[in-house]
């Protein structure tokens, strides 16, 4: 006992100046940020918390390569909204693996998400410049109303089944899309209090195209909507409005859910 107290005793400068060094180094370790190593693409497509992330994100180019940009969508702007947006996040957990496959999918309600492709066409055909203010009519998911917000100023969107509307707002707003307001009602009213607008899109299908809508472009003003009985195929028109002036242009058959009415 003696003798180690006496070499503790002779000792004690060696033991204070190694008690600093590790307080010193614990100080440093806290101050100092860590070094962040970028890591290598490749290094992330073994499996790991990581790996289904790049997985979609592989398969959204390939989406885009495969369905879209060889189909003759062109629109720069379009192609690179349409590889951004995860469309995964979008569809019921048991899609997920579906939500990049060329065909439109359940999202709950009766109600589906678009294809991919005509995502991409109807966006394509509202030729929407970065300042646009758009409406859309049929909210649904909000896939459309992201993929507009990637293009546009400002995005409003009216959904007429209140959970859907409701799911489609709170996950806009998790993925962090400021520019988009939602709001649950008739869309067949459009949206008043925000007209004029420059661009309305419907995701829904009437069987005539409501006056309100054309009221509510801006002149100049793009629609474009799916026109024709519910249940089967319908012709999807762009509409441009000039004064008084509206021209109709048939982009070809498409199949929505019909837009109903309360
Ligand atoms: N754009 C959506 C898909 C639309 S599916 C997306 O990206 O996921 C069509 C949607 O239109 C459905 O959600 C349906 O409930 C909605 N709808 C039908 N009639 C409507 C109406 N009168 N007003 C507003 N929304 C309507």
């Amino acid at each position: 006992m003696g003798r180690a107290a006496d070499w503790l005793r002779e000792h004690s400068w060696a033991l204070g100046l190694f008690a600093a060094a590790v307080l010193l180094w614990g100080l440093l370790a806290a101050l100092i940020p860590p070094r962040v190593v970028p890591m290598p693409i490749s290094a992330t497509s073994s499996p790991g918390p990581f790996a289904t992330l790049d997985v979609f994100t592989a398969q959204r180019r390939e989406m885009v390569r495969t369905q879209i940009r060889a189909r003759g969508i062109s629109d720069e702007v379009v192609l690179k909204a349409m590889e951004k947006v995860p469309r995964h996040l979008f569809v019921p957990e048991q899609y997920q693996a579906e939500a990049y496959a060329d065909h439109p999918l359940p999202i709950g309600e009766g109600q589906t998400i678009s294809q991919p492709y005509v995502v991409a066409l109807m966006t394509e055909l509202l030729a929407l410049e970065p300042s646009d203010r758009v409406l859309e009519i049929g909210t649904g998911s909000g896939y459309q109303a992201a993929v507009l917000a990637e293009i546009a100023n400002e995005v409003y969107t009216v959904e007429i089944i209140e959970s859907l509307g409701r799911t489609a707002a709170s996950r806009l707003q998790t993925l962090g899309y400021r520019n988009i307001r939602t709001r649950l009602g008739d869309g067949y009213y459009g949206w008043e209090e925000n007209a004029p607008y420059d661009a309305i899109i419907v995701t829904a299908a009437p069987d005539h195209i409501p006056q309100p809508l054309i009221r509510q472009l801006k002149d100049g003003g793009r629609l474009v909507i799916p026109v024709g009985p519910p249940g089967a195929v319908q012709t999807l028109w762009r509409v441009e409005k000039y004064g008084d002036q509206v021209i109709s242009h048939n982009e070809g058959e498409v199949r929505f859910v019909p837009l109903v009415r309360p």
